[in-house]
């Protein structure tokens, strides 16, 4: 069962704050190149409310033969499934973006007009989602054109190739799209988190069928747990739950089985990288990898992601599977996803600083005793430097990663826990005016501005390496995310938060040499809460709720402790020219709150304590304050900064000698559509209707 303990992906908070690598400057010599001697170009593109990004590859040149061709393998194998979590999402998305991207390339008509171009922003729109469901907010894109506009646009498109059923004319497929496209009412939500409502049938997610319900489900899986089982496997990571005559019955994603056509593709390229790997511990974990793809069998996947934690000496690494279950409403379905990378010697320092003392951190939690491990096992943590994104991980990035995801790996084998380099440099490099926006005084901006990168980059390796890793279960308590449901996510996201803030004014840290003085904590302590409370809420359209599991979690662990901190005046709320700023007054007295707060999400995670769970969510992280956020809206339009960002990818280019592969070349392609129609044309191994 995929647990929530792991659930890695600290995904970025704002654009506004992102942390900044002092460690391994990028190589001048391996960028991409700006106009005559620029620095390379960052932002690359904006689009409604997002924009795209360019990360860098420092190193890649100096790496050997050898190792540039396991990563230009790995990076097909990545590239290769890339469209499988389009039809995960939603069981239209892959119909909609070949239908748009047929009219994209051939429309002869007048590519000016204004239904063309809300076409192409639509488009674009769903490249960055992956599907026609916003990325973060989970809702459903309203195009910018109507129906009449689309029929008119593809009969405009005499060469198009349109992806139609079987026996379907073009005018059919069009008619059965439009509720699905147009139709405000039509799957609305991607993932529907309302404890209100059957959360199964009320989420467009594809991987339950039609007309399956949420107790169908849960009786389906009811039976397949075995309640003393000390491995079990992940049960539904790798299927679709679809509907048979005698009842629901698993469609198995393999070789051979649902998504065939793109499996059989990665694992070919997974083969090819076993030929170069740089160890034999690593060709054993690629191996397994290969193994659980073809059998589709859980315990082939358990197995490899034990020889994949084995493997701690490698330079290069692969993420390349059924991973995260965000997307599945009852937290059980993996996303494919998949990120190559190297990894980054020197900031890696940093990172194993702390994991060498994780021990001292569990010991020194207030949390109760009996939830804390005796012995923290095989955190392993690094900084790696990303090659290749694709599928859930791509456009939207995290920036932390920690797998994998099974509790009892985890407890057994220990965890492997990677902050994205790279990536992280990329945002640090944008960074806009935000931070001096919310800033109360020059002089809050300009200590925020000193240390922000540093407290921003301490945060995350504490979040994964010894946040998630912290405290466990009470004999005999399911995981998390049996007990706690859909508000697991959330609440092992904050769990993991509070370990990171608890510690980050500890004097600990700077006998770490890990800072120069706990005003970097405090620091910490200023942004997380301004964040939690005004810059996050830019990404909440104007009317809705807190939905991304991130996002509630920084809400819960900043409102609850601002409550709670009132009669003491923690956290004063102030108000100046009629714009609200958030203060801390005693850090702390906050970092106790921080303590108290993590205390009782361990025992309610160590316990199963649902109700308890459910109460502090719905109380603390959904609702927004409607006035408040309207102002951060408007202050932030002032600033110019998209909410969302993500990332084009790097090309590798392989130089060969006959058919031998001599040297790979890393390009930085700049336009994103190109590199989406291009991916389309390389990579669409899927059927469109499965
Ligand atoms: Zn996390």
């Amino acid at each position: 069962m995929l647990t929530s303990t792991s659930i890695g992906c600290t995904t970025p908070d704002t654009g506004a704050t992102r942390p900044q690598r002092a460690a391994s400057p990028p190589d001048p010599a391996t960028l991409a190149q700006g106009p005559a001697g620029a620095p390379p170009r960052v932002e690359i593109e904006r689009f409604a409310d997002v924009r795209l990004l360019r990360y860098q590859v420092p190193g890649f040149e100096e790496l050997d033969l050898r190792h540039k061709e396991l990563l230009y393998y790995l990076y097909e194998a990545a590239l290769s499934g890339r469209e499988i979590i389009y039809d995960q999402k939603y069981r239209y998305n892959l119909s909609i973006k070949r239908t748009l991207e047929e009219v994209v390339k051939r429309y002869a008509g007048d590519r000016n007009a204004p239904e063309f171009k809300a076409l192409v922003l639509y488009l674009k729109r769903i490249w960055f989602a992956n599907g026609i469901h916003h990325h973060y907010s989970s809702d459903k894109f309203a195009p910018g054109f109507d129906f009449d506009a689309l029929k008119r646009m593809v009969k405009g498109t005499p060469a198009g190739r349109f992806p139609v059923r079987p026996g379907q004319s073009v005018d059919d497929l069009l008619a059965e799209l439009e509720g699905v496209i147009f139709d405000p009412k039509v799957d609305a939500k991607l993932v529907s988190k309302s404890a209100a409502s059957d959360v199964v049938a009320s989420s467009a997610v594809n991987f339950y069928a039609r007309g399956l319900t949420q107790p169908q489900v849960a009786a389906f899986y009811a039976g397949r747990l075995a309640p003393n089982d000390p491995a079990p496997v992940s049960l539904g990571l790798n299927s679709t739950l679809e509907q048979g005559a005698a009842g629901p019955v698993e469609r198995v994603w393999k070789v051979g089985g649902r998504y065939t056509e793109a499996l059989e593709q990665v694992v070919r390229w997974l083969e090819k990288a076993c030929t170069v790997a740089e160890s034999d511990t690593q060709r054993g974990a690629l191996e397994r990898l290969v193994r659980f793809y073809r059998s589709g069998e859980l315990r082939d996947w358990d197995d490899y992601n034990i020889a994949w934690l084995a493997d701690k000496d490698s330079l290069v690494d692969v993420i390349n599977g059924f991973i995260e279950v965000y997307h599945d409403p009852l937290g059980m379905r993996g996303s494919f996803e998949s990120v190559v990378s190297f990894r980054d010697a020197v900031a890696t320092k940093r990172i194993d600083a702390i994991a060498k003392e994780a021990q001292w951190f569990e010991d020194h939690s207030p949390i109760l005793d009996r939830h804390k491990k005796a012995d923290v096992k095989g955190i392993m943590g690094r900084v790696i430097t990303v090659v290749i994104e694709s599928g859930d991980t791509s456009p939207a990035t995290p920036i932390g990663i920690n797998l994998p995801n099974a509790d009892w790996i985890r407890t057994q084998h220990g965890s492997k826990s990677v902050s994205l380099g790279n990536i992280v440099a990329a945002f640090d490099a944008v960074r806009g005016g935000a931070d001096r926006e919310f800033a109360w005084d020059a002089a809050d901006a300009e200590r925020g501005s000193r240390y922000a990168s540093l407290a921003s980059e301490l945060h995350i390796d504490m979040h994964e390496v010894i946040g998630h890793a912290s405290g466990q279960l009470d004999p005999g308590v399911a995981p998390v995310h049996e007990t706690l449901k859909s508000y697991g996510s959330t609440l092992e996201e904050a769990r993991a938060d509070l370990v990171a803030l608890y510690y980050a004014i500890d004097p600990k840290l700077v006998e770490l040499g890990l800072m120069p003085s706990i005003e970097v904590g405090q620091v910490q302590y200023e942004r997380y809460i301004r964040n939690a409370l005004q810059l996050q809420l830019y990404r909440v359209p104007p009317g809705g709720d807190v939905e991304e599991d991130h996002m509630r979690n920084r809400q819960l662990v900043a409102g609850w402790c601002y409550e709670r901190g009132r009669p003491d005046n923690v956290i004063e709320r102030r108000e100046r020219d009629g714009k609200t700023y958030f203060v801390v007054n005693d850090f702390v007295r906050l970092r106790e709150l921080f303590g108290e707060l993590l205390r009782e999400l361990q025992r309610i995670k160590s316990e199963g304590d649902y109700t308890a769970g459910r109460e502090l969510v719905e109380r603390y992280a959904v609702k927004v304050d409607r006035r408040l956020h309207a102002e951060v809206l408007e202050r932030y339009a002032k600033l110019d900064i998209p909410p969302h960002s993500g990332f084009m990818g790097t090309r590798l280019v392989p130089v060969r000698d006959g058919e031998r592969i001599v040297d790979v070349k890393l390009e930085y392609p700049d336009d994103f559509s190109a590199q989406m129609l291009e991916y389309a044309q390389k990579y669409a191994f899927l059927r469109t209707w499965s």
